[in-house]
């Protein structure tokens, strides 16, 4: 050993004053970014907040897209979860997929018979148009 050590600057020796905690099961002295005791391998009280905070966040997580599943309507052919306004569904490709089969057959029925509708309404314009002229 040396006989002339230097003594650290004041600062220094706050600094690593701050950056050292020490172990709850031991009392062996640790840097405060340590997961673990390098003595007696027990978990730092920083990695355990840490852990939990870890823990507490996944849950939220898995709350918050079980609840954003649940508000999702699903798919009337393949159940699958699908956005609100979609009009396919994007695993089946079934389309207005919100609707039941019976809403979804009428609404096809409508839209038919609509379509019936408006061409005969066409063809007597066209008629009348003809008997006009
Ligand atoms: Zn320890
Ligand atoms: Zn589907």
């Amino acid at each position: 050993m040396s006989k002339d050590r230097r003594i650290p600057p004041s600062f220094e020796v706050e600094l690593e004053k701050k950056s050292i905690s020490y172990c709850k099961a031991c009392g062996h002295p640790l840097p405060t970014d340590a997961a673990s005791c390098q003595n007696c391998g027990t978990i730092t009280l920083a990695e355990e907040r840490r852990i939990l905070l870890e823990k507490k966040q996944l849950l939220l997580e898995k709350k918050r897209l079980l609840e954003l599943q649940e508000n999702l309507p699903e798919c009337r052919d393949c159940k699958n979860a699908i956005q609100p306004a979609s009009k396919t569904c994007t695993m089946c490709g079934a389309r207005y997929p919100t609707l039941s089969k019976k809403r979804y057959l009428r609404f096809e029925i409508l839209k038919s018979v609509s379509i019936v509708l408006m061409a005969l309404m066409l063809f007597a314009a066209a008629a009348l148009v003809k008997e006009l002229i």
